[in-house]
């Protein structure tokens, strides 16, 4: 991760503002985050040591709702990459309409190293560092890398616990039992996968001779992966942290899924004679026509770009490409679906959830589907509209339509020409 993470995402929104006439308010109000607040989390482990964890919370702006965005556990979680992450957020929630702002949370931590009990201390230590920062109104977390429902479950219980009453929509992501949303669970796959599809005839994709390799097989993985095999789109490929597999033949994502619970890494998993294990640089310099990368950031950069031979990547991750490579990709003619719209689907249920929450009326899977899908159709398409009026790409596309929902905020408070008007 490099220390200029933040101002490389801040280049994507100057890029954007030059086809744009907005206020310089707009780019005043931006420069920053909001609120920027570290805290050292200490707890007692399970040896009976006392061991002190660095945690962030990020709320970048608020200008159109509360703040939103998930908390990552990752040993490599630092200010930088929480604040990017953030300002992302803040994005993200504009190009899909959400009444959000962004905001972001990490703990300096390798989760697989902790019992379940040091996590759920950690995690509601978490809770009690935060507290005055969080809030359903205010700001509100959910999950990220390495957090999952039950982790959720435990940060809203710890907030409705220090308030003294119940405050389930502070949190999103939780488990169906606790107040969580139906198909939150795979929502992040699925909004993808609905990008894809709606922009499959624009890419020049037909599902039958498109062959697709993901890296990373996480939640948004899996679940992307199995929605494109089964419309027919053929996985070849796959991978975790410690490496991938290749069928050129294609792959069934499905009882990967299986293996990979029963064998914990894909590379453990017994293969039959037509899959090869690869390497994980060789998964995305593969010769397919989509490419979707699913883990974490910069793992495409100007070293790798020359070498990747996908015609279209679908950023599942957020900030995989680094600007270096985004250049070198267009220029070399491939697509970006940029990580603030493929990605959107999981903040989209989220606020689903937060919906449910304060109305306490829940809905079926397939109101929620039906919900997701149609914002996701309809912010991709537009997205594409602006692309082909601009003659940008989809990635300044997506930060044009983000930006104008934004200004369009900012600036309803008066801008300098009305504040400087004479009469
Ligand atoms: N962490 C997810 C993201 O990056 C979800 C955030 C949310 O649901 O608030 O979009």
């Amino acid at each position: 991760m490099t220390d200029n993470i933040f101002n490389e995402a801040r280049k994507r929104l100057h890029k954007a503002m030059k086809y744009m006439n907005i206020s310089t308010d707009v780019e005043e109000q931006l420069k920053y985050p909001k609120m920027s607040i570290a805290a050292s989390l200490e707890i007692r482990m399970d040896d009976g040591n006392r061991r002190a964890f660095k945690a962030f919370r990020v709320r970048y702006d608020d200008t159109r709702g509360p703040t939103k965005g998930g908390i990552r556990y990752h040993p490599d979680v630092n200010l930088n990459e929480v604040m990017s992450l953030a300002f992302w957020m803040t994005f993200k929630t504009a190009v899909v309409n959400l009444p959000f702002g962004g905001a972001k949370g990490g703990i300096c931590v390798n989760p697989k190293e902790l019992s379940p009990a040091e996590l759920e201390r950690l995690s509601r230590a978490y809770i009690q560092a935060f507290r005055d920062f969080i809030g359903p109104n205010k700001d509100i977390p959910a999950p990220d890398i390495y957090t999952n429902p039950m982790i959720m479950g435990w940060m809203a219980n710890e907030y409705s616990k220090i308030m003294g009453m119940y405050c389930p929509a502070v949190i999103t992501g939780k488990p169906i039992a606790l107040g969580g949303s139906k198909g939150r669970h795979d929502a992040t796959g699925r909004g993808g996968f609905y990008v894809l599809n709606i922009l499959s005839e624009r890419l020049n994709l037909h599902p039958e001779t498109t062959t697709v390799a993901l890296q990373g097989f996480g939640n948004a993985a899996t679940h992307c992966a199995k929605l494109l095999h089964e419309k027919g789109y053929r996985v070849v490929a796959i991978s975790d942290s410690k490496g991938a597999i290749y069928s050129p033949d294609g792959i069934d994502p499905v009882s990967m899924i299986r293996y990979k619970q029963e064998y914990k890494s894909i590379t453990n998993i017994p293969l039959s004679d037509n899959i090869q294990t690869i390497t994980n640089t060789q998964l995305l310099e593969l010769p397919v026509d989509v490419l979707i990368p699913a883990a974490l950031e910069n793992v495409i950069t100007e070293e790798n770009a020359h070498n990747i031979q996908a015609k279209v990547i679908l950023e599942l991750a957020n900030g995989p490409v680094n600007n270096a490579a985004d250049e070198i990709l267009i220029e070399k003619g491939c697509i970006i679906v940029p990580d603030i719209l493929a990605n959107a689907g999981g903040v989209t249920v989220s606020y689903f959830e937060w919906v449910q929450n304060q109305t306490c009326y829940y809905w079926s899977s397939s109101e929620v589907y039906d919900k997701l899908k149609t914002i996701m159709d309809t912010e991709a398409l537009k997205i594409w509209g602006i692309k082909t009026d601009h003659d940008c790409d989809l990635r300044t596309a997506a930060y044009i339509h983000a930006l104008s929902r934004l200004s369009e905020a900012i600036e309803a408070s008066g801008t300098h020409a009305y504040f400087s008007k004479k009469d």
